[in-house]
């Protein structure tokens, strides 16, 4: 059996989180009720003229300086041929042979991967089939919603250096958290907002001549699919291959249900969108003051935000990036930090990624919005680091301090919940617990290594029970120390 070798270019397309669509002032929203944001403009009604948002030109800057891409002096729109009735000007306006953005490069764990370009494109509106399980054939009529027809896209189009699945993930990763973190797009692939089709081939390992037929994979809806669906794909064309058949150049659809892609057309050439330039709007051609501006209030990008936090704070690379991964944690975590004042950054951090990550998740609340304000978690920090809460009960006080308008220092005092470090109270409890176990105590100290161990923690094990959980650990083990070595 031959050994092979995938190669995988992945294109993104992320909805651009702008107020209104790419040529007309209608609402760029998700949800509305389906055909009021529409206008004559994004309806193609005849007359009608486009008008570029600025802002996704700043947009695209902001992307050229986050992935050092080539701005071209101009760059152009062209009309594409699109047959669907979703798009009723019968054309999608986009960029094509002069792309916004030209020649990027994304670090993936240590990997350049280029990119060959970046472009601004208008979404389609929506077919909804009824009847015929959802599909069109079969179906007794489809409904159309064109809220979405117009609103702006960009397409990011990496060259074909990725290798495997897992490499994939990472790159869609990498490109998520910076797509996020320069505020151009929410991101979303469970919502459609971020869209991931791969190109896979395969051919012999060692083969540096052309590349094998390329496959477009499209559907992945979360990242684990993205991966699960190259990998399948890579079989399927080895096996293709050693069973002696032909890779079609065509489009496969992934089923998340069975496993597997889908023939679904053959791929159209770029001659069947007979793309030309669209007469009606201008070439874009960004200033450098339009540059500078962008470069001047650029946000740190995620991969320099990681290592600042694995540097200053002492985070596991694995910890820092959770942080920044999950939207708006990172900035959570920092604001609790300047709020501190006992314990560290660190501490800051294993609650995020732990028990605030996990209510996150639970409530599919953002960390925005999160009932405990970032103080309160330093509070809550602070009483663990001052010996007021042992961490097994500040867990308690997080818990009820995420879901109710609460601060820790409240419920600590509601529920009676302080530690008891009184050195006083705590010595006759322990003086209390070595009368009542004289036994005890007489065979730790004739004892052995392993008896002592023992019979050590059976003692404190006693003192905590009658400071019902709440004496300080330390302090117990100071005092029972002493009474035992005198
Ligand atoms: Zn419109």
């Amino acid at each position: 059996m031959t050994d092979y070798q995938p190669t995988i270019g992945l294109e993104v397309h992320c909805e651009l989180s702008t107020a209104t669509k790419l040529f007309c002032g209608c609402p760029n929203e998700f949800g509305a009720e389906p055909n009021t944001n529409i206008c004559p403009v994004c309806l193609g009604l005849p007359g009608s003229l486009p008008v570029l948002n600025a802002t996704t030109v700043e947009f695209a800057l902001r992307l050229a300086e986050a992935l050092s891409f080539n701005v071209p002096e101009r760059s152009i729109f062209a009309r594409k041929n699109y047959f669907y009735p979703d798009m009723p000007k019968d054309y999608q306006v986009s960029q094509y042979e002069d792309p916004i953005l030209a020649d990027g490069v994304l670090d993936v764990g240590g990997s350049m991967i280029r990119i060959e370009r970046a472009h601004l494109e208008e979404d389609t509106g929506k077919s909804q089939h009824i009847g015929g399980g959802g599909r069109i054939h079969g179906a007794d009529h489809s409904l159309i919603d064109y809220n979405r027809a117009g609103v702006p896209l960009m397409e990011i189009v990496s060259r074909p250096d990725i290798t495997s699945a897992e490499q994939a993930r990472g790159y869609a990763t990498e490109l998520r958290a910076v797509l996020l973190a320069i505020g151009v797009s929410d991101v979303k692939m469970e919502e459609g907002s971020m869209r991931v089709d791969a190109n896979v081939s395969v051919r012999p390992v060692g083969d540096t001549g052309e590349l094998g037929t390329k496959v477009e994979v499209k559907n992945m809806n979360s990242l684990r699919s993205l991966g699960r669906a190259i990998d399948h794909e890579i079989e399927r064309q080895i096996a293709a291959l050693e069973a002696g058949e032909r890779i079609a150049q065509e489009t496969r659809h992934w089923d998340e249900a069975d496993g597997t892609t889908h023939g679904m057309r053959s791929k159209e050439g770029s001659s069947d969108y007979r793309y030309f330039p669209e007469p009606d709007l201008l070439p874009v051609a960004p200033t450098e003051e339009q540059r500078a501006r962008v470069r001047g209030s650029l946000p740190e990008l995620p991969a320099a935000k990681r290592a600042r936090l694995v540097a200053e704070w002492g985070l596991a690379e694995h910890d820092a990036r959770v942080l920044v991964d999950v939207p708006g944690l990172a900035g959570y975590a920092e604001a609790a930090v300047v709020a501190l004042s006992a314990g560290t950054p660190k501490d800051v951090a294993n609650w995020c990624t732990g028990e605030v990550l996990a209510y996150l998740n639970e409530s599919g609340l953002s960390a925005e919005v999160l009932p405990l304000a970032p103080d309160g978690l330093a509070e809550l920090v602070g009483l663990v680091a001052d010996g007021t809460l042992s961490r097994g009960l500040a867990k308690d006080v997080l818990d009820e301090a995420l879901r109710e308008p609460k601060r820790p220092k409240q419920i600590v005092e509601e529920r009676g919940l302080a530690q008891v470090s009184d050195e006083g109270e705590l010595a006759a409890v322990v003086d209390a617990v070595i009368a009542a176990n004289a036994e005890t105590v007489e065979s730790y100290r004739s004892g052995d290594d392993k008896a002592r161990k023992k019979k050590r923690g059976f003692l404190m094990g006693e003192a905590m029970k009658a400071t019902k959980g709440q004496g300080n650990p330390r302090l117990l083990n100071r005092l029972l120390d002493e009474r035992l070595s005198s």
